[in-house]
């Protein structure tokens, strides 16, 4: 009976319950997992008993090694390890970037970028700004990142503070009301200091006067291409002095006196005023100077620029001229229109260069080459559609009137 039994229970479970089925064969004790789990435990006492039987100096020493490996060798060298050709050709420039310590991570996905899209092959030393110390993170993970050298500079205490000259009262009023009318940064005394900074000083900055031209990096951009030819080079051998890649209009309530204030300069100075300018790009209607000013201006979170142009006797009374007029505080004057203005009037036209073959981000607009060798080619990874060129805002369409059109391919393909 009791054989009998067991085999109709086992039959009926088997027949009925593919579930008990699966569950009783997991519950069967399985040799091989024993054996493994065994083994495992066996090899680990080992490395237990190895490591503990090893004199307390060796251990040390490892660490010591290792420390003095990651901490003495100069991390340029570690890194030139990586590459075995020798540095190309390069010309007198720079990679610039203000920025803050807490924008660690937006910086170095900026880097990366730029590194893997072009600087690798070129080594452009990367020149960091800061109105702060950088801490030793910042340092070490960019120096990291970076395939040639970097440099660290501060900005001087007088270039990042009020100006005397500035009544405080009447410039925190005027701040309390842009920020009600809900002005981007109507309130923020710091992005005031930075677009003055940026407008007058940077290109001064000690680690930049070696330099003849840069290239503006901010944190958090995209970069979408690659870029096969040195555009500093480019720069150069077309003597150009001022590179942008998206243009659009500036929100009137930041620079209400601007254009006054710029009418005026060119009425006091008008020898700084090239025979040549852009002023069609910036003045609708061929009025000239006498016109309105449109609010377009280049996005001037990416430059590629001749830092001597801001350094030339012209700019610089241009910049001093804003200054006197308090605008950058009483207003909110960004470096983008002041640094358009002061390109579209101060250079002839064809020394300002679209950089048609470059695909870029910066919150929230993007642009991509329209070309099509730029997509077939794998060169570029962006959607054509979305290009802030084609939006109603755009201002290229503006300078393409003015310079005409650059095809966006790649037509400068130098051998180094
Ligand atoms: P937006 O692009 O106009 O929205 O302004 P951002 O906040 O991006 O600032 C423009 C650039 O200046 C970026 O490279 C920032 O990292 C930098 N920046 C802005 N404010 C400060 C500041 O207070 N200190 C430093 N060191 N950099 C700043
Ligand atoms: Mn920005």
């Amino acid at each position: 009976m009791a054989f009998g039994d067991t085999f109709e229970d086992e039959s009926s479970r088997d027949f009925d319950s593919p579930f008990l089925k699966y569950k009783r064969q997991r519950s069967k004790p399985n040799r091989l997992k024993i054996v493994a789990v065994i083994v495992a435990f066996l090899a680990f006492g080992l490395c237990l008993l190895l490591w503990s039987t090893t004199p307390e100096k060796v251990k040390k020493h490892d660490q010591l090694k290792l420390q003095q490996k990651v901490s003495q060798e100069p991390l340029q060298r570690r890194r030139k390890k990586m590459y075995c050709e020798p540095d190309p050709p390069k010309q007198n420039a720079t990679l610039v970037m203000l920025v803050r310590n807490f924008e660690i991570d937006d910086a170095l996905s900026s880097m990366r970028q730029i590194e893997d899209r072009f600087n690798r092959r070129f080594r452009y030393t990367w020149t960091f700004l800061n109105d702060e110390e950088f801490t030793e993170e910042f340092i070490q993970l960019t120096s990291g990142m970076a395939s040639g050298d970097t440099e660290y500079g501060i900005v001087p205490k007088e270039e990042w503070t009020w100006p005397e000259l500035i009544d405080r009262t009447k410039a925190r009023s005027n701040m309390r009301k842009m920020e009600e009318d809900g002005v981007i940064y109507g309130g923020s005394v710091t992005y005031r200091h930075m677009c003055r900074y940026n407008s007058g000083f940077f290109f001064r900055h000690p680690l930049l006067l070696k330099y003849d031209y840069y290239w503006r990096v901010e944190p958090g951009i995209e970069f979408y291409c690659d870029l096969n030819y040195d555009p500093f080079k480019f720069m150069k051998d077309n003597h150009k002095a001022y590179g942008f890649v998206i243009a659009m209009p500036e929100y009137p309530k930041t620079i209400p006196s601007l254009w006054d204030a710029t009418q005026r300069f060119a009425a006091k100075y008008p020898k700084y005023i090239d025979k040549n300018n852009a002023i069609e790009f910036i003045v609708d209607g061929n009025k000239g100077i006498e016109g309105e000013y449109n609010m377009c201006h280049f996005w001037s979170n990416f430059e590629i620029g001749d830092l001597n142009f801001w350094r030339s006797e012209a700019y610089l009374k241009y910049f001093e001229w804003l200054d006197e007029e308090g605008g950058f505080y009483y207003e909110r004057w960004g470096d983008a229109p002041v640094h358009s203005i002061a390109a579209a009037l101060l250079l002839p036209r064809d020394r300002i260069h679209h950089f048609a073959d470059i695909g870029y981000k910066h919150t929230p607009w993007m642009r991509c080459p329209s070309d099509d060798e730029s997509y077939i080619s794998g060169r570029c990874l962006c959607n054509r559609q979305e290009s802030f060129d084609e939006h109603v805002y755009s201002c290229l369409p503006r300078w393409f009137q003015l310079a005409g059109r650059s095809p966006g391919s790649q037509a400068y393909r130098p051998s180094f």
